[in-house]
């Protein structure tokens, strides 16, 4: 296996069309069908499947079925629909200027203070991992900071000098899913363009000779603008994430508007979204070394996705319960809440658990003993041997992508909020279920490859992926 894994390294085509070994890194190597087609029909479906659900919201109180049957048996046309549908308007394209220059301006001119004064966070410039050309690039990591001042002004706006709504967005919520995706594409495409004629690491570029895959899936594999800027961390960062517990704020005050009160489901779903957010931004640092940053090129993937699909999908529950307020019993909110927390607890800690055995060589404590580990070695796209260890204690003892299945949980727990009504807040978990399994295949194949009958050996010890027993 690992004599074949050697032989079998990726190839990619370079500009000039000779192939190139390119290591363990980076999006798939050789575009197959099945892998083509997959991204012609996201490329032309992911924007309609957002438009759908927004708009089944918008006209038909969150029904999935409803549109289909209406057109079905003519008692709407696409016409009518689309008709009905409220275009791009000023407003909307004044506020996501605004929303998007205050993330530019927090992101790159506001140097981390953070760190300076909260114990334990860290923040200010951190190193990335090592890309395939060997560059290490440095990040200045200020999501925390950020998200505090954007919220700090979100309240001091909306509710102390009420220069705006607190239920401004959901007011314009289809307005600016039109603004969304003009960004989303711009930067894809930009991207793209960037990846052929000014890169920033020629080395670290990847072109498969197929347009579509390239566009999707990216060119470039950290594009910058100057020193500083770096693509991927803003758009995964800012101005989705940021974006996502806001969102959810004005739904919560849409509900207050409409209703008189807000129902414990919304209250749900508000704590357990922002436990998830904030989670994110206090380990910024960390999230420098997940697949997204050490792996995948930026390209409509990631660019489009994360200025559209992740602000729209994700924030998906809010929205219903906007149009379904779900008051729940009290047993189970509080099943829901624990569900929720438990599901967070996992995936913190077998994040934490492979960070710190890491970062500390494996010379730490987990659940109170000295890890285990398998010691494996790979060899990278320049012909060095390295060293590396896999983690066999505490959650990744018992599947190998535990974290993964923490996720899933907290992700059941905010789809469970919205109660049983209807389908549409539980494509959250599903689409999640889809994602990280994925991820998991995806994630196993390249291990397999590049720790080779290392990789078979942490397998052998650690049978499951997500689930002991059963997956
Ligand atoms: P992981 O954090 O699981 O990282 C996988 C990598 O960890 C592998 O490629 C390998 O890298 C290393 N690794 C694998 N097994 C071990 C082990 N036993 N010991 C030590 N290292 C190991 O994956 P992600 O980056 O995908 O996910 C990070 C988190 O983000 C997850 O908790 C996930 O749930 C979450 N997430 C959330 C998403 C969302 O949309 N909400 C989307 C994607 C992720 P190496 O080459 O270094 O050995």
């Amino acid at each position: 296996m690992a004599s074949k894994s050697q032989h079998s390294a990726p190839k990619t085509k370079s500009p000039n069309g000779k192939a190139e070994s390119q290591g363990q890194w980076g999006r798939a190597w050789e575009v197959d069908w099945f892998s083509l087609a997959s991204v012609i029909f996201l490329l032309l479906f992911a924007p309609f499947i957002v438009y759908y659900f927004i708009m089944a919201c918008d006209q038909y109180s969150c029904s999935l079925t409803t549109p289909v049957v209406d057109i079905a048996t003519g008692r709407a046309n696409l016409a009518d629909i689309w008709a009905k549908t409220p275009p791009v308007t000023a407003k909307a394209v004044q506020l996501y200027t605004l929303w998007v220059s205050l993330q530019v301006l927090l992101y790159s001119w506001l140097p981390d203070f953070c760190h300076r004064f909260l114990p334990g966070y860290v923040g200010g410039i951190q190193e990335g991992a090592i890309t395939p050309a060997g560059v290490v690039n440095k990040y200045e990591v200020n999501g925390l900071q950020a998200w505090l001042i954007t919220h700090f002004l979100w309240f001091l706006n909306a509710y102390l000098l009420s220069w705006f709504s607190p239920t401004i967005i959901f007011d314009n919520w289809i307005p600016l899913l039109w603004c969304a995706n003009i960004l989303g594409y711009a930067v894809s495409t930009f991207a793209m363009i960037k990846g052929y004629l000014f890169p920033t690491s020629v080395e670290d570029c990847k072109f498969t000779g197929n347009f579509f895959y390239n566009y999707m899936m990216g060119v470039e594999f950290n594009p910058r603008i100057g020193k500083w800027f770096d693509f991927k961390l803003f758009f995964n960062g800012r101005p989705g994430i940021v974006a996502w517990t806001l969102i959810n704020l004005s739904f919560a005050a849409k509900q207050q508007e409409l209703y008189g009160h807000v129902t414990n489901s919304m209250i749900l779903v508000n704590v357990l979204q922002a436990i998830y957010v904030l989670d994110f931004f206090w380990n910024e640092t960390w999230y420098l070394k997940t697949i997204d940053i050490c792996h995948d090129h930026f390209g409509w993937y990631l660019g489009w996705g994360d200025c559209v699909w992740l602000p729209y999908l994700y924030t998906l529950q809010g929205l219903y319960l906007v149009y379904h307020p779900v008051q729940l019993s009290t047993p189970n909110a509080v099943g829901i809440l624990l569900l929720g927390l438990v599901g967070y607890y996992i995936f913190r800690m077998a994040n934490h658990q492979k960070d710190l055995f890491r970062r500390t060589d494996g010379r730490c404590l987990i659940w109170g003993k000295k890890p285990k580990a398998i010691e494996c070695s790979y060899t990278s796209a320049n012909g060095q041997k390295h060293h590396s260890k896999l983690l066999v204690s505490g959650f990744w003892g018992v599947a190998r992508h535990f974290n993964y299945t923490g996720d899933l949980m907290g992700s059941l727990a905010y789809c469970l909020a919205c109660g049983g009504g209807h389908l549409l807040p539980y494509f959250y978990i599903i689409y999640m279920t889809i994602l990280l399994t994925h991820r998991c295949l995806r994630d196993e194949h390249r291990c397999a490859n590049k720790y080779g009958r290392d990789w078979e050996r942490y397998t052998a010890a650690v049978p499951y992926r997500l689930l002991p027993g059963i997956f």
